[in-house]
């Protein structure tokens, strides 16, 4: 095994959970490997140094008021608003951390761009961090030509919907990023595409995926690109290896105080019995959808757990409070990972966030895909059409007698069997490929190698 300890690496997370929390889990594996590690953050939603003691953490100004809540509706514009108004702050943090230490590498996430030219400026390497699946990503260069042919912007009454993109199958239109976005954001999104794939790392290009899942998608992308491309995934696998697992036990990336009562709660229940329902951090439903989601999960007579974040709803509705006390149980933030791993767990009605798509298929829980924006399509395809692990339910109507229908079809129906008797062997499959994969010793190989020879 390589090890670095005098190498110090600088990584810069954007200001969102999915991002965030892949972030610190790749910095804690690397960490592990020997390199050292400063985290350079936005003040807005910071992540918690006490959880990484042997980090240090350097904030910069980014402009967010501490009120801002990112939503799907806002969410578009997040990594517009991070390019634009952090590249002076940032620069500046910069200047000062390299006064004092030399840096082997900045590693960024794709959100912030920016990062890259302001790096370079400075004469750092870098390496770019994808949190986003490899498919998703090498969704992004079609957009230009899609748009250039006159596909888009891409609506439900589009004809083209459920046609399959060439090049990208299995992907259908309906599955890219961009779908039902209106004709500014659609504008937005691809001028943020265009721009994220003109940016050419030094280093490389790291993914939160492994070969085993996406092999067709990154033989493509390596094809694209002329820097190396490592698939260090699933990330929170890879650091319950035994080298992390024992000094990170207790390390959360949570922006959130997780709700630890649903684990007790989780031991009282039958194997395979719960139905857990979460839309990540960002998605939501209004306040007429949790009624007849409650409904729906009431009526299906299967056991749930829910995710309700206090940000989106005024009051929790007395029809959802009335389901739960039948069925189930509520909380604000769940510890997911931990709730994924639970026996009780059999079906996990999701928004098909990458991380949570991730947690799912390494914890061998099928899913109810029910994706709402960007990537979380192109990832509802892959678990429901690829790996065969999930139901589709992107057409699903949130409408109690549509939702009791596929609840029952995940958890009781030989349908779900079979789905739940494939995920547990493809988390056997996924522990195999992280086993065998070798991109983290090329990646470190890779950043050692450009430190020493710039150093000579
Ligand atoms: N998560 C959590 N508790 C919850 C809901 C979500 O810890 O109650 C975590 C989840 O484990 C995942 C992240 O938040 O790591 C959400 O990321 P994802 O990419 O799935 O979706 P996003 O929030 O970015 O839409």
């Amino acid at each position: 095994m390589i090890m670095a300890s005098k190498y110090r690496l600088i990584v810069i997370p954007p200001p969102l959970q999915g991002h965030m929390t892949p972030m610190l889990q790749l910095a804690t594996i690397l960490h592990s490997k020997g390199f050292s590690i400063t985290v350079v953050h936005t003040k807005f939603n910071s992540p918690d140094p006490t959880n990484h003691p042997d980090f240090t953490f350097v904030s910069f100004h980014d402009g967010l008021s501490d009120s801002y809540t990112v939503s799907s509706k806002n969410f578009i514009h997040i990594s517009s608003y991070l390019n634009t108004n952090c590249v002076t702050p940032l620069k500046e943090i910069l200047v000062r951390i390299i006064k004092e230490e030399k840096i082997s590498c900045v590693i960024y996430d794709g959100l912030m761009h920016f990062i890259d030219s302001v790096a370079r400026e400075l004469n750092l390497p870098t390496m770019l961090f994808r949190t986003t699946c490899a498919t998703n990503y090498l969704s992004y260069h079609w957009l230009p030509t899609l748009q250039r042919n006159g596909y888009l912007p891409l609506q439900d009454s589009s004809c083209v919907c459920m046609e399959m993109v060439e090049g990208l199958e299995p992907l259908r239109f309906k599955d890219l990023p961009i779908f039902n976005l209106g004709e500014s954001e659609t504008d937005i999104m691809v001028k943020q595409a265009t721009e994220s794939l003109s940016v050419k790392p030094s280093l490389g290009v790291i993914f939160n995926t492994i070969e085993f899942l996406e092999s067709s998608s990154l033989q493509k992308l390596r094809n694209l690109y002329k820097v190396g491309v490592f698939p260090i995934g699933p990330l929170h696998m890879c650091m319950t290896s035994s080298e992390t697992q024992e000094k990170n036990n207790n390390c959360s990336t949570s922006l959130v105080k997780e709700d630890y009562s649903c684990i007790t709660w989780l031991n009282e229940q039958e194997p395979r019995s719960v139905l857990y329902v979460s839309l990540g951090s960002i998605a939501s439903w209004e306040e007429k959808e949790l009624i007849e989601v409650a409904y729906g999960l009431a009526n299906s007579e299967q056991k749930f757990l829910w995710v309700i974040r206090p940000e989106t709803i005024k009051s929790i509705p007395e029809e959802v409070k009335s389901a739960a006390r039948e069925k189930g149980k509520i909380i604000k933030w769940a510890p997911q990972k931990e709730v994924l791993a639970h026996r009780a767990v059999g079906g996990f009605w999701s928004h098909c966030g990458w991380n949570s798509t991730l947690e799912s298929v390494c914890f061998g829980v099928p899913m109810m895909c029910q994706p709402y924006f960007g990537d979380q399509r192109v990832n509802a395809r892959l678990v429901s059409d690829v790996w065969k692990v999930g139901i589709e339910c992107s057409e699903m109507r949130i409408r109690k007698d549509e939702v009791e229908g596929a609840v029952r079809r995940m958890m009781v129906s030989e349908e779900g069997k079979l789905m739940r008797e494939r995920a547990v062997l493809m988390k056997d499959k996924i522990r195999v490929g992280i086993r065998d994969e070798d991109a983290l010793n090329k990646l470190v190989h890779t950043i050692i190698m450009s430190s020493s020879n710039s150093s000579t």
